[in-house]
């Protein structure tokens, strides 16, 4: 057997004004033709699962492209026109071929398409014509819509915020897709979209939120007869887009009826838990202090709404300049990512102390510069090997590092990323020198993948309402397209009909 595989994959914030070009994707290296798999034989990945697939069932993997970016941006109409250009290209010279297999992520946008995975999926589609499989993955933060379900045989997104079973939703869409092709299943899809767009911090699958509840009770509807997978899209919902917010997807073996059923089952009870929806921080001093008065640390101060994994400038200086007001020591901060001041450090040389306004610089929505006074204590070239629970094995590059130490030794040490970076695993610190066990406060740039790797050694988490454009106050962002009402930014008790009402309307 024969089956393509491609990656596009990205998450869009429509309020970032760092457009993800070829550059952007480039950081982490575009890969075409085999280099495309080869790189991540071995790792915690999807493309890892598609090659083990294709050892086990014995058949053969063609790639084609590998491309992901960190989120940011819209992505420019030509970038897009490059990389799905390729795609088709790489399916079109495999000549007669069993399936494509690919890796998505579900809330790119580009500049006029809101949907780019449907449209990739139905240029796909287009190309292999209606009998040829296309099946894919999709991430938990997917905004899915109809067009993406019409153009594909199978959707399966992760089931965990951090995603940390990205390999084994690989290996399920693997498996699924023989039984497709051996004709054992014929998967039927339902997708019910909800009047629902949550912030990311309910979505997080490692304590007890609305999220965790409705994968749990999809694994529940998993084990009915019938029954071949439900998906739990949270949705991203700083992708201002109309089909933003959360989606049920569920596939049964050949039966609309049973579909549509277990879908709005899942949404019923998405409504029921909508107070759970609701997000707060904690203000920005409170938090700092109350890190400062804890007896050990290490706190983590996640600083949520500039989160790297979710599209925002990643200069943002709110908690910094907190920490500095107030005298804190024992702090290290990853990241701000500052290009200049990393010019500027590294003519220095490591040993020189340095004044400088850092960070603030890329927009108005993430806070001022700061003015600091700090010694270079490492200049770093950015690359390291993963260790945690994501992407394991796989190099990660943040571009050229630099540690600044703020008040001496035991102070606040600062790191400076040449690219926007997100700290989801200790070895974001422990590459550039600073233990994190042993610090009292890491301020982390992350919404909710830090806690992957960071739960386990904390001994607090405080989620801290800083600004920024990943910020659970979904009030603070001027959307344009999103459908409305739509809950929790729409109280909408007298507004929304019941979940069975409203889905019965649509038939
Ligand atoms: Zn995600």
């Amino acid at each position: 057997m024969r089956i393509v595989t491609g990656t596009i994959s990205h998450e869009t914030n429509t309020f970032s004004n760092i457009p993800t070009d070829l550059e952007e994707f480039g950081k982490q290296g575009i890969s075409l033709g085999s280099d495309a798999l080869a790189r991540f034989a071995g790792t915690n990945s999807i493309e890892a699962a598609y090659l083990d697939a294709a050892r086990q069932h014995r058949f053969d993997l063609i790639p084609t492209v590998w491309a992901s970016a960190i989120p940011g941006g819209v992505i420019p109409r030509d970038t897009l026109d490059f990389l799905l250009g390729k795609l088709l290209e790489g399916i079109r010279a495999a000549g007669r071929i069993d399936a494509v297999v690919l890796h998505l992520h579900g809330a790119a946008v580009a500049t006029g398409i809101e949907d780019v995975e449907g449209f990739v999926l139905e240029s796909v589609r287009r190309l292999v014509g209606p009998e040829v499989p296309v099946v894919s993955t999709l991430d938990l933060h997917a905004n899915v819509t109809e067009r993406m379900v019409r153009s594909a045989d199978l959707l399966i997104g992760y089931d965990t915020y951090p995603h940390v079973d990205v390999y084994e939703r690989g290996r399920e869409v693997a498996d699924r897709l023989m039984e497709i092709l051996s004709g054992k299943i014929k998967p039927t899809a339902a997708l019910e979209k909800p009047a629902l767009m949550p912030p990311l911090q309910p979505m997080v699958t490692t304590m007890d939120t609305p999220m965790k509840a409705l994968i749990d009770l999809a694994r529940e509807i998993e084990k009915e007869t019938g029954i071949i997978s439900v998906s739990v899209f949270g949705g991203f919902p700083f992708s201002d887009i109309e089909p933003a917010g959360l989606g049920v997807l569920v596939y049964s073996d050949n039966d609309p009826g049973l579909a549509r059923e277990k879908a709005r089952a899942v949404v019923r009870r998405a409504w029921e838990l909508r107070e759970g929806w609701v997000y707060r921080a904690v203000p920005v001093r409170e938090a700092v202090e109350r890190a400062m008065k804890a007896p050990a640390g290490p706190i983590i101060l996640a600083d949520i709404a500039d989160s790297g994994a979710g599209g925002t400038a990643g200069d943002g200086t709110e908690v910094l300049r907190v920490l500095l007001q107030l005298g804190a020591r024992s702090a290290a901060v990853c990241s701000i990512s500052d290009p200049e001041a990393i010019e500027r450090c590294i003519a220095a040389g490591v040993g020189t102390v340095i004044s400088m306004m850092v960070g603030g610089k890329r927009d108005k929505l993430h806070g001022e510069p700061v003015e600091i006074t700090g010694k270079v204590r490492l200049i770093h070239e950015g690359s390291f090997i993963r260790k945690g629970p994501q992407k394991t094995g796989q190099v990660q590059t943040v571009g050229r590092a630099v540690v600044l130490e703020i008040g001496g030794i035991g102070g606040i040490e600062l790191m400076l990323t040449e690219h926007r970076a997100h700290p989801n695993d200790l070895e974001y610190f422990r590459a550039f020198g600073i233990e994190p066990l042993d610090r009292k406060m890491l301020v982390l740039k992350s919404a909710a993948h830090f806690r992957a790797a960071f739960e386990p050694i904390a001994k607090e988490v405080i989620d801290v309402d800083a600004p920024g454009i990943t910020s659970p106050d979904l009030a603070r962002f001027p959307f344009q397209h999103i459908r409305r009402p739509i809950f929790p930014l729409d109280r909408f008790e007298e507004v929304v009909p019941e979940p069975d009402a409203a889905a019965n309307e649509r038939e």
